[in-house]
This record gives C-alpha cells, structure tokens and sequence, in this order.
C-alpha cells in the first residue's frame, strides 16, 4: 500500500501542456488530466491524486477558484496543488500560494526544474501518508483506528450524498469480553482482539470496505456503496468467521467460543444529515443484538422498525420488531 504508484492529476484547457507535463512524469507516476476546472474538481474527488499540477487561465472556473473550492472540501483539502501558469507578476504568485498552492511555477517551463519539482513534492507527500498511516493505525491490532474511522465514514458519507448512494455501518461488540479477561486473563485477552480483528479484514472484500477498532472491545465495518441486504450478509459473514475462529470462552453464556453481536444500519445519506446520523442508528441495532440474546446480527432498518436476525443454515429468520 505505502509503495503503491502515485497519481499526478494535471488541469490545463491546453491539451499541449498536458502533453509535455504528463511526457515529464508519465514514467514516474500514474498521470490523470482535465481539460477544464469542472472535472479536475471531479477527477480530485473521485481519484485522491498526490499532486495536483494546475493552470490559472482556464475558460470555465479559474484556476484560482479551482484551489480555493478543492481546499474548502475536507476529501481533497490535503491534496498539494502547484500552479503552473504564464500569468508571472509576483502578486498573481502571491495570490496562488495564499489559497493555499504549495509551489508556483512559471510558463515556459523548464523541464529539468519542474521535474525536480514535481519528484519532491511526491516524495514529501509519500512521508506524509506513511506518517498520517502510523497515526490512524490501532497499536494493538493494527486495524485503523477510532481517528481513521471518523475521517473515513465523514469522507464515505459526503461520497454517498454526492453520489446518491447507500452506505452501511456494521458495529461489532464481543461477547462476555470482560469475563473473558477475568478468565484467561489480560494478555490472552489482547491475542482474543488482535484475532478477532485480523478475521474481520480478511473477510471484507471490497477494497472501499473498511474494518476499524472502535474502542475496547467493539470494532465498527464502514461499507461504503453497500444497501441494506448486502450488508446483512456481510454482517452475518463476519458474525460467521469470528464463532468459526473456535477461540475458547467457557465463561461466555451464549456460547462455549468467543461470539460477536452485531448492528447493522444502511443510510442513503441526505443534506444536512451528518454521519452521526448512521452511527446512532447502528449503535442502536447493536443494542438490540444484545438485549435479544447476543451472537447474532441485528439491522436497524430507515423506517425505524428494528429487526434482528440469525441465520438458519439457508436463509435469514426475521426476529421481533422492537420499538
Ligand atoms: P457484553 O456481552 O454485554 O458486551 O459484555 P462485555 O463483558 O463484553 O462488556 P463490558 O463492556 O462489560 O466489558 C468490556 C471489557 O472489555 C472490559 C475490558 O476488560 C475489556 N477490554 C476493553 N479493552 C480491552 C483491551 O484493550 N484489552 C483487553 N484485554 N481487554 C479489553
Ligand atoms: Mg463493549
Ligand atoms: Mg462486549
């Protein structure tokens, strides 16, 4: 992941200079274009470049806007943004690096010095996701943590209300963990975590899935273009696996082996709404799983009617409404 290509995403309304600033790095990195404001906004947001090389004079949004709109949006505000512009007073310079562009060159370019230019700001960047990627991490299990999980469901939420699409949070809490601890006690406790943990990466799939250490002993999966019967399955999987995993737990009464309960909330989100919103409600499903007997998956569903479901060999069993 840390040596994974990196993407360079040029705007220019020029097709030429595209041409001679992705000839520069084509070897180098992955290069993206667009020829207006308008889809380098877009291509940003859907592709996370690493670097973004920018003209100022363009006919629909200006280069100008493009930064100030690319620095307000949280998704790409950490994307560094070097003008490359024949527009050379040093107010129009100051102005660049003001709204927030981490360099300014000038048309014509120097090929030798862009480049120099172009390989520094990547590998800064490079330094600082491997950073950002120590600080997101949970130390004992090594999933992400609580931080990472808040960024990722803010930034998946305001995909999903860009794009219109359901997202999904599943929130994971085990079972009679505390007498757990009392009965094996603390380092065997950890190994539990670290397991169960390891079991739920290996078992989302998708690559925009995410499974995070919420706190102590609960761990949250954000699934993100994901509706509600797809993440019943995902959370009934993940319920599956962790029993399957036969780690011991005499003391547990719903089970000889560690279980899971599990909440399941599915959200197309709306303007206004913020990511909370989903939060709450898987909470809720989770409490549910618990009060209705524990190792099992319940979903809180949009018209507000809980349900909780276990899985008979085949198919689901819807359990009791509860209000
Ligand atoms: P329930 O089935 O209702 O979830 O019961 P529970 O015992 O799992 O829940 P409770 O919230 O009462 O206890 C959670 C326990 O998780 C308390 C604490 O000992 C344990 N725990 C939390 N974080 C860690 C940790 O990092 N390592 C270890 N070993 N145990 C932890
Ligand atoms: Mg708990
Ligand atoms: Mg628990």
């Amino acid at each position: 992941m840390l040596n994974r290509r990196q993407k360079l995403l040029i705007i220019d309304d020029t097709p030429v200079n595209i041409e001679i600033l992705g000839e520069l790095m084509g070897g180098e990195c992955e290069v993206l274009f667009a020829l207006n404001g308008t889809d380098g906004i877009e291509l940003a947001c859907s592709q996370l470049p690493d670097l973004i090389l920018l003209d100022v004079m363009m006919p629909d949004v200006d280069g100008y806007e493009v930064c100030s709109r690319l620095k307000q949006d949280p998704l790409t505000r950490s994307i560094p943004v070097i003008f490359v512009t024949a527009m050379n007073h040093e107010e129009d310079e100051a102005r660049g690096l003001e709204i927030g562009a981490i360099d300014y060159v000038n048309k014509p370019i120097n090929q030798a010095i862009v480049r120099a230019r172009i390989r520094n700001h990547l590998e800064l960047k490079r330094h600082r996701d491997l950073l950002e990627n120590i600080c997101l991490a949970d130390g004992l299990t090594g999933v992400a943590n609580r931080r990472r999980f808040d960024q990722y469901l803010d930034q998946e939420w305001r995909r999903a209300l860009r794009s219109g699409t359901t997202i999904s949070l599943v929130m994971i809490d085990i079972d009679y963990f505390k007498l757990f601890n009392d009965g094996y006690g603390h380092v065997a406790g950890d190994e539990c975590l670290r397991k169960v943990a390891l079991k739920l990466v290996e078992t989302l799939k998708r690559p925009s899935d995410m499974a995070a250490r919420y706190g102590g002993e609960e761990f949250a999966c954000i699934l993100p273009e994901t509706d509600a019967a797809g993440a019943l399955l995902v959370a009934e999987e993940l319920r599956h696996e962790v029993e399957a995993l036969q780690i011991p737990h005499e003391s547990s009464e719903v089970s000889s082996r560690v279980t899971i309960s599990v909440g399941v909330a599915s959200m197309t989100p709306s303007p206004g709404e913020s990511y909370v919103a989903i939060a709450e409600q898987a909470d809720q499903a989770l409490y549910a799983a618990k009060k209705e007997g524990r190792n099992r998956v319940s979903s809180c569903r949009l018209d507000l009617q809980r349900e909780t479901f276990r899985y008979n060999g085949s198919n689901f069993s819807a359990g009791l409404a509860l209000s």
